[in-house]
């Protein structure tokens, strides 16, 4: 009988390279080709219509039905001139990944007839039947009505034949079912906080803007190979596999060349990035084996989580054509680095200025360091939100161990702003500060290539890190929504700038000057933020020790850690800035806990059913061969002759009863434990039984199962190995 296993390799290694022709005219001319940006926006609206939406944009006006049934029926032009049929409105509900559900531009008109429509209220608001989606108990299905509300903000696109438009999602009773409505709330917090205190240094800053720039890591499989793997096929990882003799201890995947078959695919995939708008820039191996990473052009917040989404889709769909499956889960594999996302994070002013970028002037300077400051400061009183903001399944396999960060977050700012924050903490008055942030820099030497500046020390091991002119949220997963910590990070900063100005005006009603409180505000939060900056090896076990002393929080698992979501100092946070309230919160941490434990159930019941149904049997067939040979030997040896030989053989057969006895001793408990929490009604408690009770089995029942996979027959073994999966090009 053929063996799946060699089959499946097979037809893989005789797949050709999928050769792909890049477009003849360069990038420049056919970026956003498939989007309805402020370019086509100009050439098919009226200059009132235009005037209004990039009023939207940019002011956040609102836009009247009249202008919309101009505006739709302009984009549908647009669209059915580009090969598009039908129409969707795009959203990011609370599952994590997108949702969208295409409509017909047709419409029957009659006598047979039809014409192709698209109205105002078509493109603004539309009332999916969306009762499946998540929502915590806010919309009980009878009343199961959502809104999905068009946000001018991120350009239209078109994906297939379907006219795709950004929308947010919320419930009947206004409630956000989804991330980009507190993103864009969150956006706009901070906006006003930040806009505030620019304006303590400079009267000209009207608006700030977050800005992201994640890069994004992935693995690579042989659709071949990966269909001969049910539990990637349903959880996204491997529950079994032991590790390859050769992985990534050499060090040779990392920045090493890039395969032909996956050029080919990169090349098509960044081609349809650039088409829709996307600016992807960079792209490399990672350190795991077929693991690679992309990364665009930083872009405003709200727009780069879409383009994140959106290129995780282009993706795998590109994949797909190469006879690949990219993996966006946070460890696909065990024993090599699993996936992350790093968030670059920045803040830039409509005057052009990046508020986390040393300037050239002293006043800038000054800018800049209360920036840092109210960055840190704000880690330091809710890292356990951050922390929270990042937690999942995937993650919780990733988080701690020696290639990502901790579960404990830590602020990271290189040594010259060390010295920096010292020398503020350590002075009683502000004489020098600003002279000294000059020198400290280097920047009144003219001509210094701005590059210099950025070449900060770097520490990769710390989840939140200074780099230059960014932070960088490193410990953000693959498979995140990046809306996700980016609400996270703007209510923060926004409620912390808005703290600064409360507390420098009242040093400056004390009858201080502005430098003075500047001085006074700003050494007192270095000061009371010093716990959370760690310079050192965040994977090291003294640090952990060090945060506990801190008082650093420190939960590694996903349930107990949405517990931040419903604390008063939390709800309170987002309140305040009126970007979530109580019961939208709760409703995010219960999808979030049920999210969790359906994702083990999943999980333990496809191993369940793998171990039993296609390990164990595979291993008695060869234990029966063995047997088989055993028995022969009996019926052609002398007796002494017997006794030797046998011995080893003997011993083989045993060590596989036992492993199968294991196996199935951990499935029968592993079942019996899922019974047990299935019968639980509070969400945290079910979860949490889910974590400590079932997950452990998880890896008892693999360890046997791996042990087996070096002992039975490569022939007979029913899933690919590792060395398949991570060689395999
Ligand atoms: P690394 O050295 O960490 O691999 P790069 O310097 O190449 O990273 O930059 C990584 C990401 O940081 C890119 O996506 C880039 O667009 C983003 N980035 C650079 N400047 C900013 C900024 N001001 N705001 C947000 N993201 C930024
Ligand atoms: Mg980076």
């Amino acid at each position: 009988m053929p063996n799946f296993r060699f089959t499946a390799l097979e037809k893989t290694l005789s797949r050709q390279v999928v050769p792909y022709s890049m477009p003849k005219n360069k990038p420049s001319e056919y970026f956003g080709e498939m989007t309805f940006n402020m370019s086509a926006m100009k050439e098919y609206l009226t200059s009132e219509a235009y005037g209004k939406v990039r009023q939207a944009m940019e002011k956040g006006d609102k836009i009247d039905r009249k202008i919309a049934d101009q505006i739709a029926s302009s984009m549908k032009a647009w669209a059915m001139g580009k090969g598009a049929t039908h129409y969707t409105h795009w959203f990011h509900p609370l599952t994590g990944s997108t949702a969208e559900k295409h409509d017909a531009f047709i419409n029957p008109e009659g006598e047979g007839k039809a014409i192709e429509n698209f109205r105002g209220n078509e493109l603004v608001q539309q009332e999916p039947d969306a009762s499946s989606f998540p929502h915590g108990g806010i919309r009980n299905t009878f009343e199961a009505r959502g809104y999905t509300g068009w946000d001018p903000t991120s350009p239209a696109f078109i994906l297939g034949n379907t006219l795709c438009i950004p929308t947010i999602f919320v419930s009947y009773t206004g409630e956000a079912l989804d991330y980009k409505t507190p993103l864009l709330k969150s956006a706009q917090a901070l906006d006003h906080a930040a806009t505030a205190v620019c304006k303590m240094f400079d009267k000209n800053v009207e608006k700030v803007y977050a800005t992201l720039g994640w890069e994004q890591e992935y693995f690579l499989v042989d659709s071949a190979l990966y269909a001969a793997r049910p539990d990637l096929m349903l959880t996204g990882r491997t529950l079994f596999g032991h590790s390859s003799a050769k992985d990534q201890q050499l060090s040779d995947h990392y920045f090493g060349t890039i395969p032909e078959r996956v050029i080919e695919f990169m090349k098509e995939y960044e081609t349809e990035a650039h088409r829709l708008g996307v600016p992807v820039k960079t792209r490399h191996n990672e350190v795991a084996p077929n693991q690679f990473e992309v990364a665009p052009v930083y872009e405003e917040v709200n727009l780069a989580v879409d383009h994140n989404q959106l290129i995780m889709h282009i993706i795998e769909t590109v994949a797909k054509k190469h006879n690949f499956v990219a993996l966006f889960h946070e460890k696909p594999y065990a024993h090599v680095n699993g996936s992350g996302k790093h968030n670059n994070y920045s803040l830039s002013t409509n005057t052009g200025s990046n508020l986390f970028a040393p300037g050239k002037t002293s006043k800038q300077n000054l800018r800049f360091i209360t920036y840092m400051v109210n960055m840190v400061m704000a880690v330091h009183k809710y890292e356990d939100l951050l922390r929270a903001s990042i937690a999942s399944e995937g993650n919780d396999h990733r988080l701690g161990g020696h290639e990502a960060p901790p579960a404990i977050i830590s602020v990271f700012i290189g040594s010259q702003m060390t010295r920096m924050f010292d020398k503020i903490e350590n002075s009683e008055t502000r004489e020098g500060m600003s002279d000294d942030l000059l020198q400290e820099f280097n920047i009144d030497v003219p001509k210094i290539p701005e590059i210099l500046l950025d070449n900060t020390d770097r520490n990769r091991t710390s989840p939140f890190a200074f780099t230059g002119n960014k932070f960088e949220f490193r410990a953000v997963g693959s498979n995140a929504n990046c809306g996700k910590p980016m609400i996270a990070l703007n209510t923060i900063l926004a409620d912390q700038l808005a703290q600064f100005k409360v507390d420098m005006d009242a040093e400056m009603s004390k009858g201080n000057s502005f430098e003075d409180a500047l001085f006074v505000v700003i050494k007192q939060y270095i000061i009371e933020s010093k716990r959370i900056r760690f310079e050192g090896n965040n994977y090291s076990d003294e640090w952990r020790e060090e945060a506990e002393k801190r008082g650093i929080t420190n939960v590694k698992t996903t349930p107990l850690t949405l517990n931040t979501y419903i604390e008063d100092r939390i709800v309170n946070l987002f309140e305040r800035h009126n970007i979530l309230n109580r019961r939208e919160l709760e409703a995010r941490r219960l999808i979030r806990l049920e999210k969790f434990t359906k994702k083990v159930q999943i999980e333990s019941r496809i191993m369940g059913d793998m171990a039993t149904n296609h390990i164990i049997p595979i291993a008695i067939r060869y234990q029966n061969t063995l047997i088989e040979n055993v028995k022969g030997l009996k019926d052609i040896l002398d007796l002494q002759t017997y006794g030797k030989v046998s011995k080893n053989e003997l011993e083989m057969i045993t060590r596989i009863s036992n492993h199968i006895s294991e196996i199935k001793k951990g499935v029968d408990q592993m079942i019996n434990e899922r019974k047990q929490a299935n019968l639980i009604e509070d969400e945290l408690q079910q979860a949490m039984a889910y974590d400590e009770k079932v997950r452990p089995l998880l890896e008892y029942i693999r360890r046997h199962v791996d042990k087996l996979e070096l002992q039975v027959d490569d022939e007979l073994w029913p899933l690919p190995k590792y060395r398949e999966l991570l060689f395999v090009k």
